[in-house]
C-alpha cells in the first residue's frame, strides 16, 4: 500500500480529503491525517469564538470517515524530508511515500519586543479559547487594545463590540485610513461603523514595544487591560525550519504542480505555500483541488497538464458584527447587510459541504 500523509486538517487538507475520499482514492493508497486537534477547526470564525458570540462547538467540523483513512492526533515536531518520515511528540515516527504539508500559519511579531509574550492571539483554536476567557472575564469598562487593522482585527473588534458593549476598544492600524488597500467606499463604510459603534481606530500606529498591560505606540506608552495581536502572519514554524527554498514571507516555493522542487512527492498547501495571492481559506481550497488533480494523474501514470489553470478566487468578505459586513466580489465593493448575509451563506455552504 502507498502511504499518503496529510499534515494538518485545515482548509487545504480538508479539501484534499473531500475530493479524494468519495471519488479518486485508489484501493492501494492509505491516507494518514495528522493534527493536534481532533476535528477540523473553522479558523475563519476564531474572531467570533474569541469575542464570545459563538460556541466552541460551532467552529468544529468532524473529520471524514473512510476505511482507507487513518487519523492520528498529536503534535508534529519535525518533518524529515530526506528520511521521508514525520516525527510526533507522542508516538512513533510516521513514514510516508507522499506528503501534503498543510500546517497553516502563526502570528508574526515583527521582532517587536514583548509582543509574543504579552499579547493574546486568535491564530489557533487553543489561543482563541484563551483570548475568549480573558476578554469575557474582564470587568466592566476594561480597555482592550487590538493591534492590526486587517480583516481579522476588524472582525474581532466589531464582534467584541457587539458582545461586550461595556468595554473600551481601540484598534491600532498602520494605515492612514482603515483598510487603506481596499476601495475608499469600503474603508469609509468600515470607519463609519466603528464611529457609530464606539470603537476607536488609531491610524498610522506603530507599535514599538509591548509590556504587561502596556503598549508603546510610536514610543508613547498606553496602559491597557488586554492586548490582542492581529498584526501579521507567517507560516508554521516547522515549515520555516525546512531546508528548502522559501519566499520573503517564509512560504515554500513550489513547482507549478505544487510540490517542492526535487521532491516530487511532497506538496505544500495553504498558508505555508508561496502562491501569487494573499493566503486565505479559499486559496488553500483552490490549491488543494489542483493538488488532487496532480496526485491522481501521477497515481494513474498519466501525463501532467503543460500549465495549471489559474486558481479562481471569489473575493473577500468581512463581517462587522452579526448584521453588517463588507467585501469585494468580482472587484465590486459591497457593504451592509447583503455582505453579511453572503458571508454567513459561504460559511453555511462550507460547513454542510455545499461549497
Ligand atoms: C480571524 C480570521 C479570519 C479569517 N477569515 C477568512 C475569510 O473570511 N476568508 C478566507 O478565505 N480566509 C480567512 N482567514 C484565513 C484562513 O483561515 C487561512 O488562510 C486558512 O485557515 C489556511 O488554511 P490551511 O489549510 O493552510 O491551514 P489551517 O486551516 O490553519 O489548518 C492548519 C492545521 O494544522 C494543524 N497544526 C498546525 N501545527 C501543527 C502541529 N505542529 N502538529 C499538529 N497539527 C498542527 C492545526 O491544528 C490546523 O488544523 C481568516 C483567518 C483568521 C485568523
Amino acid at each position: 500500500m502507498k502511504k499518503l500523509v496529510l499534515l494538518g486538517g485545515g482548509y487545504g487538507n480538508m479539501r484534499v480529503l473531500r475530493e479524494l475520499l468519495p471519488n479518486h482514492l485508489p484501493n492501494d493508497v492509505t491516507i494518514t491525517l495528522i493534527d493536534r486537534v481532533p476535528y477540523h477547526s473553522l479558523k475563519t470564525e476564531y474572531y467570533a469564538l474569541a469575542a464570545g458570540t459563538i460556541s466552541d462547538q460551532e467552529v468544529r467540523v468532524a473529520f471524514p470517515e473512510h476505511p482507507n483513512l487513518n487519523i492520528l492526533y498529536g503534535e508534529v515536531i519535525n518533518i524529515n524530508l530526506e528520511q521521508k518520515e514525520i516525527i510526533l511528540s507522542n508516538s512513533e515516527p510516521v513514514p510516508f511515500d507522499e506528503l501534503i504539508i498543510g500546517l497553516g500559519c502563526e502570528d508574526k511579531f515583527h521582532n517587536i519586543p514583548g509582543a509574543d509574550t504579552f499579547t493574546y492571539s486568535i491564530q489557533t483554536i487553543g489561543k482563541a479559547r484563551d483570548t475568549y476567557q480573558k476578554l469575557n472575564n474582564l470587568p466592566a469598562n476594561s480597555f482592550v487594545s487590538i493591534v492590526g487593522g486587517g480583516l481579522s482585527g476588524i472582525e474581532l473588534a466589531s464582534e467584541l463590540r457587539e458582545s461586550r458593549p461595556d468595554l473600551i476598544i481601540k484598534l491600532f492600524d498602520r494605515g492612514k485610513t482603515i483598510l487603506s488597500s481596499f476601495p475608499e467606499r469600503i474603508s469609509r463604510y468600515v470607519q463609519n461603523w466603528f464611529n457609530m459603534n464606539g470603537v476607536d481606530v488609531v491610524n498610522e500606529a506603530n507599535i514599538t514595544r509591548v509590556e504587561d498591560q502596556l503598549l508603546f505606540n510610536n514610543d508613547e506608552p498606553i496602559s491597557t487591560d488586554v492586548i490582542v495581536w492581529t498584526a501579521g502572519i507567517q507560516p508554521n514554524k516547522l515549515v520555516r525550519e525546512l531546508n528548502v527554498e522559501k519566499d520573503k514571507h517564509g512560504r515554500v516555493i513550489l513547482t507549478k504542480y505544487h510540490n517542492i522542487p526535487n521532491h516530487e512527492n511532497i506538496y505544500v498547501v495553504g498558508d505555508c505555500a508561496s502562491l501569487p495571492y494573499a493566503p486565505s481559506a479559499q486559496l488553500a481550497e483552490g490549491q488543494a483541488e489542483q493538488i488532487v488533480t496532480i496526485l491522481t494523474k501521477r497515481w494513474e501514470g498519466k501525463e501532467l497538464p503543460e500549465e495549471m489553470p489559474t486558481i479562481k478566487l471569489k473575493g473577500v468578505l468581512g463581517s462587522l458584527g452579526k448584521k453588517q459586513g463588507f467585501g469585494l466580489m468580482a472587484d465590486r465593493a459591497i457593504t451592509g447587510r447583503i455582505a453579511r448575509i453572503l458571508k454567513s451563506g459561504v460559511l453555511w455552504m462550507y460547513k454542510f459541504h455545499k461549497g
